[in-house]
């Protein structure tokens, strides 16, 4: 392989960089100290700069500032929308991220699985009969995009037959917002969930977007801050930083929008030249940054690993739990083969991602793709030929 140079990331949709604007912001507040609870100067200030980015974030996803409820990242956020919605029954996608997972299973309700065709997309027929079969209040949880496939879900459509049935309908959209344009109103959705890191904020700081009237019950109690939906003194640098990340998220969204570009010709050259690689979710909608490929007969965790020798960040698509690597649930729920799902990877792009860093992507790609398929065909006689 060819000369490492510096680092190249390709792992936004875990955390995208801070933004130094962003740096500087949350540098700034973090002199000026205050309580936006406290009636003095300085509250009063920190209280400004909270509305502040308030307003930035609402307007990201086409919200009123006082829909919005601050939270410590989209985990809470997804906590918030599934234990404060008075259901019955929780009803979410198949390939949901483990904040609604895992936080549905928690819950004291029945959960149920909303199943995804082949490109990841939740499959609306199966919703409605699954609203059909049982009355009383529901939940439905569906992501705007898939974290490891990217694939944009028809929200709008689900949002629809969930209002229909008398459903709250729970958006996460914690991997879509600052890469694709995001409306809450024309999404239809009652709550949704933000993070401020996926979009080059800082870690640890997302929120809840509730749609005004919405019934929600708080998780957090205590000072009753962000009107009474979540106590706790607000984190003020955080915030301040989200808001801002959040003004250059939308002004940026044409940068996104363009690096389809780029992602689309790494897809080719790999698949020009390794016809066995697949790339997961293509078939349908999918954020312009996300590629999720699979390179056939090596395991994603060998294949991060030697990504990283070679200077290149990039994820697996499977999750590590206890030591011991398992197939991807998303890719698993789109009916991909165990062996293909075990050996996937996750590229995500990002602003400052460059041609080259594309051209150094595949050229790791494929010297491991010939090492290792070569390595294969001398153990079975030469399947490579
Ligand atoms: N939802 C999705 C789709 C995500 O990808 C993530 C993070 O990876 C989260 C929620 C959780 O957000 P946070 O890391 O801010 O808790």
């Amino acid at each position: 392989m060819s000369d490492r140079g510096a680092p190249i990331y390709l792992d936004y949709n875990a955390s995208a960089p801070v933004r130094p604007e962003v740096a500087a912001v949350v540098s700034a507040v973090l002199e000026c100290g205050g309580n936006p609870s406290s009636v003095h100067q300085w509250g009063r200030r920190a209280r400004q700069t909270v509305e502040h980015a308030r307003a930035h974030v609402a307007a990201l996803v086409g919200a009123d500032p006082a829909s919005v409820i601050f939270t410590g990242g989209g985990t809470e956020a997804n906590n918030m929308a599934i234990f404060g919605a008075p259901a019955g029954r929780i009803l979410i996608s198949a390939i949901e991220h483990d904040s609604v997972r895992e936080t549905a299973s928690a819950s004291p309700v029945a959960r149920e699985i909303i199943p995804v065709d082949i490109s990841g997309a939740v499959n609306v027929g199966a919703l409605e009969e699954l609203l059909k079969a049982q009355t009383g209040p529901a939940l439905v949880a569906v992501m705007l995009a898939n974290n490891e496939t990217g694939a944009i879900q028809p929200f709008r459509a689900v949002a629809d037959i969930a209002r229909a049935h008398g459903a709250t309908v729970h958006c996460d959209a914690v991997q879509a917002a600052g890469k694709i344009a995001v409306d809450m109103v024309d999404l239809g959705a009652d709550t949704l969930s933000l993070s401020a890191h996926k979009i080059g904020g800082p870690q640890g700081v997302g929120a809840l977007i509730a749609r005004p009237g919405l019934d929600l019950e708080p998780m957090m109690h205590g000072g009753r801050q962000e009107r009474g939906r979540r106590s706790g003194t607000e984190n003020v640098a955080g915030i301040a930083g989200f808001g801002e990340a959040a003004r250059l998220a939308r002004r940026g969204l044409d940068d996104y929008a363009g690096l389809e570009v780029l992602r689309d010709r790494l897809e080719s050259r790999v698949t020009d030249r390794a016809p066995d690689a697949r790339v997961h979710g293509a078939g349908g909608p999918r954020l312009p940054n996300t590629s999720c490929l699979s390179m056939p007969g090596v395991a994603s965790e060998t294949q991060v690993m030697a990504f990283d020798l070679e200077g290149v960040m990039i994820s697996a698509g499977a999750a590590c739990s206890s030591g011991k690597v398992h197939a991807s649930d998303v890719l698993t729920a789109m009916g991909t083969p165990p062996a293909e799902a075990a050996s996937a990877i996750r590229v995500s792009l990002g602003w400052a991602t460059t041609a080259g860093d594309i051209e150094r992507f595949t050229e790791v790609w494929l010297a491991l793709y010939d090492r290792l398929a070569a390595r294969e065909a001398a153990a079975v006689g030469g399947r490579h030929g």
